[in-house]
């Protein structure tokens, strides 16, 4: 009887498990957990309802915000709102730039399943001038050394969109 073998690595154990389907993972503590691969399938079928206008942007190349329609308040959302979340006035659609700054940042070693091969990666929130509030995304093609508050950054998106967040995404401006 052949044991699955183990690492201290967890993308480590995540190659031998596409491999074998079995593999022990040896924490810092040298404790050893058993990890195994398991078939599991979900269809999920959601509406972005009136977040719509959002994702169909990203599958064009256009990051969009909302705008609050009331001419004393006039607050400028980078995450969208469909209603102001300072007067409560309906908002409206409005193209922001593709170039902003880091807000903020963290690095990411562990994550969802959609990102599971990407870490370690960057989470970063991105603020823009002509917006008042800030935006989550993927910050690519940099490492965590290299990033600072006020960087500035640009957006890519994705040439195969899949309406999802994961269509945008920000890198060091050229
Ligand atoms: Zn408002």
């Amino acid at each position: 009887m052949v044991l699955p073998k183990a690492f201290q690595k967890f993308r480590d154990v995540q190659e031998e498990l596409a491999r074998s389907g079995a593999a022990i993972f040896r924490d810092a503590k040298g404790v050893d957990s058993l990890v195994v691969r398991s078939p599991y399938t979900i269809e999920y079928i959601q509406s972005y309802a009136e977040d719509s206008p959002f994702f169909l942007g990203l599958a064009e190349g256009k990051l969009l915000g909302t705008r609050c329609t009331n001419r004393r308040c006039g607050y400028r959302y980078a995450t969208p709102r469909s209603h102001c979340m300072e007067c409560g006035e309906p908002t409206e659609w409005v193209e922001l730039p593709r170039r902003g700054r880091v807000h903020s940042w963290t690095t990411c070693h562990f994550g969802g399943e959609a990102f599971l091969a990407e870490t370690p990666y960057n989470l970063a929130l991105i603020e823009f001038d002509e917006a008042d509030s800030v935006l989550l995304v993927r910050l690519k093609d940099c490492v965590e050394s290299e990033i600072y508050v006020g960087m500035p950054v640009e957006a890519r998106f994705t040439p195969s969109p899949k309406y999802s967040i994961t269509d945008v995404w920000f890198v060091p401006a050229r």
